[in-house]
């Protein structure tokens, strides 16, 4: 699919997070099976929950995408034709493929769209040409080039190229790292990154014990482009990758929203209003984060791109719930995440449009008994209020 405006592809964990980005409005999702994909930690797909995303996404006109980035051992690859064939029969839309023997394997047995991961570290037009004459359609480029740079690659090779514009970076060419292998015995390029680049180091070049300096010194910022978008657009940049398959449903449901509304309002206004890009820069911090950068997107990341404080596990927003039912009738029914008190605001994450804010006045269970402060996975009811749909995302400010 070559178009003049990029795609906004999102991460799915689970079916769950799929539904949420796609009604949220991203244009595609990836989503990883119990095998052949990066992230063994994340809700990977059953069989079953893989047609059912893909139907469910089909269904409001968003594509999928299978993550087959593994590289691969002999014997893993003997297991791969039974599920190549079984994607084929689903419909995916592509899958995304790290591994020489697994673009054989996908391209001798099935006509599924082949993406080459950003693991093969596809970094120049050779390489991008090369990929192509052996059947790829798309390159999902390193993280360390820029959009300038990727623009070229689209323009020389002739094929489709997708970019990271959000999340978690890779301090390593993305994957070719070993950290985690020796510090946890966990194989990153198997799907065991342990983000060993993220813990404090010493550093000791000859110094005595006390002076030796202790930092997070490979830890990187997390990736944020949106004030770049016009740049992705003039090089033609055909997918905007979110990184995060084991990030939150809020994480699914904010990034999905504000790429998509952002790239919206450009495509209708042909630029943007500083208000506006406060309001969605404003909307990306309310979601687990640590200090934002551009990395290589311009130029090549420098020392400033490095978050040299401990991982923060705290953030100013969390999910609340999930609006499971929303009528006069029925009013809205939550099933909470996180608790709330009675009284406390909540701000309703609308599918499209600004955030609804409510105050939780007037708490019930499902039986109409008061609830004076809600318990994670209960369902609680609240009155009706105009606007708020069933599967809506609740987010609520805390204390940190
Ligand atoms: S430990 Fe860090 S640098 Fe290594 S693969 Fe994982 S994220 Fe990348």
């Amino acid at each position: 699919m070559s178009h003049f405006f990029p795609e906004v592809l999102a991460p799915a964990g689970s079916l769950d997070k799929l539904k949420v980005a796609v009604l949220y409005g991203a244009n595609a999702v990836y989503v990883g099976g119990q095998k052949f994909g990066l992230r063994t930690a994340a809700d990977n797909f059953t069989l079953d929950e893989l047609r059912e995303g893909v139907n469910f996404a089909h269904d409001r006109g968003a594509q999928v995408y299978v993550v087959l980035n593994s590289f691969l051992h002999d014997k893993d690859l003997s297991e791969l034709p039974d599920f190549v064939n079984f994607l084929n029969e689903i419909k995916v839309d592509a899958v995304i493929v790290s591994d020489l023997g697994v673009v054989k394997t996908v391209s001798s047995l099935s006509s599924i769209p082949i993406h080459i991961s950003t693991q093969a570290s596809t970094l120049n037009v050779e390489a991008a040409k090369l990929w192509k004459s052996m059947g790829a359609t798309r390159v999902v480029v390193g993280r360390e080039l820029s959009v300038k740079e990727a623009g070229k690659i689209k323009r020389e090779a002739n094929i489709e190229v997708e970019m990271f514009i959000h999340g978690s970076m890779c301090m390593a060419y993305s994957g070719h790292c070993v950290i985690s292998n020796f510090t946890q015995g966990r194989d990153s390029n198997r799907g065991g990154c342990a983000h060993s680049c993220r813990f404090e180091y010493s550093l000791d070049m000859g110094l005595d014990t006390e002076e030796k300096k202790k930092a997070f010194f490979m830890s990187s910022k997390d990736l944020e482009g949106l004030r770049i978008l016009p740049e992705f657009i003039n090089e033609g940049i055909d997918s905007l990758k979110i990184e995060g398959r084991m990030k939150s449903h809020l994480y699914a449901g904010t990034m999905s929203k504000v790429y998509t509304e952002a790239l919206a309002y450009y495509r209708e206004h042909g630029n943007f209003l500083s208000d506006d890009l406060l309001y969605w820069e404003s909307e990306l911090k309310k979601v687990s984060h640590r200090a934002y950068t551009n990395a290589s997107l311009v130029e090549a990341a420098g020392t400033d791109s490095i978050f040299n404080e401990r991982e923060n596990t705290e953030t100013e927003w969390q999910m609340a719930g999930t609006v499971i039912e929303a009528s006069p009738k029925s009013g809205i029914v939550i099933e909470v995440r996180n608790a709330f008190n009675q009284g406390d605001e909540l701000e309703i994450l609308p599918f499209k449009g600004q955030a609804i804010t409510i105050v939780a006045r007037e708490i019930t269970d499902i039986m109409m008994k008061p609830v004076a402060r809600t318990r994670p996975s209960t369902l609680i009811k609240l009155p009706y209020q105009n606007g708020v749909e069933s599967l809506h995302l609740i987010r609520q400010k805390v204390k940190v």
